[in-house]
């Protein structure tokens, strides 16, 4: 509920009349990449509902995805505390990276080694923990929805998402009755691999059918009855 006039009054425009934006997945929230804007550009990201932004290298207006086809349809639109970034919640129709990557955030750096541990009291710290605990998942789930989009050539994933639905759903198949026979076998060995081959396979699953993970576990929450806190 923010007239025109007062969004642009709000925001903390920078000596060159820019402020960065920072676009994410609307479903995965997933960080997709960050550029900038003006107020021009901001404005007919608004009206267009495609992502507008000002290229500092080029010094001209760029419409996300206007040679790539990889268009950004916004969904959501904040401002932080003091004003001085954006953040764009958008449904992508392709990668937002020129590399052809999902994400242009794809260059980690390993040297970072102060992850949360188990031991704090604090409750931020032990959820961020517990959380830290599922994280290959949303790594898992990254990792494959950039293999269905690169296709690299050797890649199971990518032999899977070629052979497409059905091949997948033999396979979701297969790894349960093998979880099954692992159960009934009481070897936890077995069970732990065959588990672990079901939950990859239920995540291509997911993929195939556009169904974001986040989707599930906030149905998971619902019928816990302990909304997701967004
Ligand atoms: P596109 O906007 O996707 O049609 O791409 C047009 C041009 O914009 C590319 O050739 C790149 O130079 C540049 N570009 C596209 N995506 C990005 C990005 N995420 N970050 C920086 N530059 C980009
Ligand atoms: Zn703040
Ligand atoms: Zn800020
Ligand atoms: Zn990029």
């Amino acid at each position: 509920s923010h007239s025109w006039d007062e969004l642009v009054a709000a925001i903390k425009w920078d000596r060159d009349g820019l402020v960065p934006a920072i676009v994410q997945d609307a479903s995965s929230r997933l960080v997709l990449m960050m550029a900038y804007m003006n107020e021009e550009s901001l404005r007919r990201s608004l009206e267009s509902g495609d992502t507008w932004f000002w290229s500092r290298s080029r010094q001209e207006f760029w419409h996300k995805g206007g040679t790539s086809g990889n268009t950004q349809r916004i969904t959501s639109l904040y401002y932080d505390c003091d004003g001085d970034t954006l953040l764009v919640g958008v449904e992508a129709n392709g990668p937002a990276c020129h590399t052809g990557r999902i994400s242009c955030f794809y260059n980690e750096v390993n040297e970072v080694d102060n992850k949360p541990t188990f031991e704090s009291s604090d409750n931020q710290a032990s959820s961020a923990a517990s959380t830290d605990r599922f994280a290959i998942l949303a790594e898992l789930e990254q990792m494959i929805a950039e293999r269905d989009v690169e296709r690299p050539e050797g890649a199971y994933t990518t032999y899977l998402f070629e052979k497409g639905i059905d091949k997948i759903l033999k396979k979701v198949g297969e790894e349960t009755a093998e979880t099954i026979i692992a159960a009934k076998n009481g070897d936890n060995d077995e069970l732990r691999y065959e588990v672990s081959d079901l939950i990859y396979h239920l995540l291509v699953l997911l993929q195939e059918r556009k169904l974001p993970l986040d989707d599930v576990l906030a149905e998971l929450d619902r019928r816990h009855e302990r909304p997701r806190k967004d």
